[in-house]
């Protein structure tokens, strides 16, 4: 389940651990969406601030509710070079990645993203993540509207994973942070998320490849209507064959 502060993170601690008790109880994995407001390339030293500290806030109470994973919309490029934004969102993360030791369960995870004028191509995502030894946020779908239609076979998958597994290891693949839907996309890349039904998503093969290569992790399914299409997909993975 992901915890959506996607407005903003909230500030009740004794909350937070209520949360973590009946996610407990209930055997339930819970990932965190830090908040969209985040732009760690801008030029505006009091936005980049706010930025940072949004997403610190977002780890920091992730730790209390005990979720493993916060997935970051990191930067828009503002027609920058890449490799320029790069650095800039670097810089960022190192100050965050300073206090460690504030949510120290907590995976800090950069999220491939769906707009060409978002940084977050999964090469991005995935060598920023291997800088502060993190793992990224993939979302496949975002990836899908991106290339425009593409990366929906296995073939690509498979080459999705092999890329990941050589930049962030072998065994990374046990331990990853997915994101999983239909997706509506247009010259820009991403429009808006679908229902699996109703979107072009080669779903059914997709979880082939993930059972098939033993993907482990969490899977955080971001369609219009959550709870069909995850237990769509939930059921669909316990019953196929590996
Ligand atoms: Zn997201």
């Amino acid at each position: 389940m992901e915890i959506e502060w996607v407005q903003r993170v909230p500030d009740h601690a004794e909350r937070m651990r209520e949360i973590r008790e009946v996610a407990e109880e209930l055997k339930i994995t819970m990932t965190v969406h830090a908040p969209y407001y985040v732009n760690l390339n801008s030029p505006d030293k009091a936005k980049l601030t706010a930025s940072k500290q949004r997403i610190l806030k977002a780890l920091q109470m992730a730790e209390v509710a005990g979720a493993r994973s916060v997935c970051v919309h990191a930067a828009f490029y503002l027609g920058q070079e890449p490799d320029n934004v790069y650095k800039n969102v670097y810089s960022a993360l190192k100050d965050i990645m300073k206090e460690k030791k504030k949510f120290p369960n907590v995976n800090l995870a950069i999220e491939t993203m769906g707009k060409h004028s978002q940084f977050g191509t999964l090469d991005e995502a995935l060598r920023m993540s291997k800088e502060f030894g993190n793992y990224p946020c993939v979302d496949f779908a975002h990836l899908h509207a991106r290339s425009h239609g593409k990366l929906n076979t296995a073939e690509e998958w498979n080459a999705m994973l092999d890329q990941y597994q050589e930049i962030l290891g072998k065994d990374s693949i046990k331990e990853m942070h997915i994101h999983y839907s239909g997706i509506n996309y247009g010259p820009s890349g991403e429009r808006n998320h679908l229902r699996l039904e109703h979107s072009d998503a080669n779903w059914k093969e997709f979880l082939k490849v993930l059972k098939k290569r033993k993907v482990g992790g969490v899977l955080v399914c971001e369609s219009p209507n959550v709870e069909l299409d995850t237990i769509l997909l939930a059921k669909t993975f316990v019953q196929m064959e590996s």
